[in-house]
């Protein structure tokens, strides 16, 4: 794509997942930031005074002077109407999205409000790019100038990153995951430092159901412009683990035909998304990476594979219950929220959908 960047707003700019997306963007071969918006708090004031930068350095130059939006279509001045990254809270995101992609802007959401609406696209490039077909019985639905998408919850994506490929080879029929999710995947302060430090908390609200279903709708189908999710059986618990950033997870995984774990290393070696995925800016490489070694993957170790948007798997071996487990490991703020918000508004603008 060699023309212009296209300008966007990033909605909750100032927060764990939007300060990411502003990171992110700041040297994007196709866009660019045109306004930062957050809440009421934050509106009127310079943006590095307003956000508390939680990321190496400082906030990119470009942004740290520029005053907050309200999140509004009518107060944000990105020029245009083209591409708005939310990175809002669920309840906010709700009443807020419609009303930027009713204004026209094509809306790439890391908020759950939509994840599960029969018109709303709920996208991993690499595993099921073809659910954008949902977007034109969105259009037709809802008289849109613009559009949303939103990307899965940041452990589904790090799951179903891990076990698409070996879903399509084998045939998944039940999978029984346990997560150890890092704080900063309740967003700025999380966990106050008293309740997670030297601890676990065996609960995280809304997580597992979340999981479970987000992981049957991303390994279904979509068929006449309605989703025909997958049948395959989740059993997701989920716990808060003293972790900055990184969302480790334990799988079982039952097949319909049980692989070997070298062969099963093999598929997931060999796991690409397609042609035009692979040509994104943010794509990684490979998806997935897998590991031989005994005690990876690791946090500290593990996190920044693909530059933060590959999903690392090890411990590969046979389950004496179900037929195969493995460990796997996902950036939860990068490729499980600002990096995959990111990835589907290229795979927007790839398909002419953002202009
Ligand atoms: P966060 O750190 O709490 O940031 C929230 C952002 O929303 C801030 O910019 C905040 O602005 C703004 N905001 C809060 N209340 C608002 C209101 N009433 N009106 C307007 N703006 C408001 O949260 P986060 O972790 O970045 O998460 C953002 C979204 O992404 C959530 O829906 C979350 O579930 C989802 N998500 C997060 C992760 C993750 O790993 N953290 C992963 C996947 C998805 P102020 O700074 O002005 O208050």
């Amino acid at each position: 794509m060699n023309r212009a960047r296209i300008p966007a707003v990033v909605l909750g700019a100032t927060g764990t997942v939007g300060q990411w997306i502003v990171q992110l963007l700041a040297e994007h071969p196709w866009f660019e930031v045109a306004a930062v918006a957050a809440s009421e708090g934050s509106a009127g004031r310079p943006y590095g005074e307003a956000c508390h930068w939680m990321l190496p350095g400082a906030p990119p130059e470009f942004a740290a002077t520029r005053l907050v939006d309200r999140i509004d279509p009518d107060a944000v001045n990105c020029g245009r109407p083209a591409v708005a990254f939310s990175a809002l809270p669920a309840e906010v995101a709700r009443e807020v999205e419609p009303r930027f992609a009713e204004a026209g802007y094509a809306v790439c959401s890391n908020a759950s409000a939509y994840r599960e609406t029969p018109d709303v696209p709920l996208v991993i490039p690499e595993v099921n790019p073809g659910h954008l077909a949902l977007l034109e019985v969105q259009r037709a639905k809802r008289g849109w100038d613009g559009l949303l998408v939103t990307n899965p919850n940041c452990a589904t994506i790090g799951i179903v990153l891990a076990i698409a490929a070996l879903d399509r080879a084998f045939g998944l029929r039940a999978v029984a995951v346990t997560t150890l999710q890092a704080i900063s995947g309740a967003g700025y302060p999380g966990a106050p430092s008293l309740d997670i430090l030297a601890n676990t908390i065996p609960w995280i609200p809304n997580e597992e159901e979340k999981i479970e279903s987000e992981m049957r709708l991303l390994l279904g189908g979509v068929e006449g412009g309605v989703r025909s999710p997958s049948d395959v059986i989740v059993s997701a618990q989920a716990n808060r683990v003293p972790i900055v950033d990184g969302h480790t997870f334990c799988l079982s995984l039952g097949f319909d035909r049980s692989p070997d774990p070298a062969e099963a290393a093999a598929v997931l070696r060999a796991f690409r998304g397609g042609d035009a995925i692979r040509a994104l800016p943010s794509a990684p490489g490979r998806p997935v990476r897998v590991t031989d070694a005994i005690d990876r993957p690791q946090p500290r170790l593990d996190l920044l594979e693909g530059g933060g948007m590959a999903v690392t798997v090890g411990r590969l071996r046979p389950c004496p219950i179900l037929d195969l487990r493995a460990v796997g490991l996902v950036h939860n703020t990068l490729r499980g929220a600002a990096g995959a918000a990111v990835l589907n508004a290229e795979l927007l603008a790839a398909e002419g959908w953002i202009r």
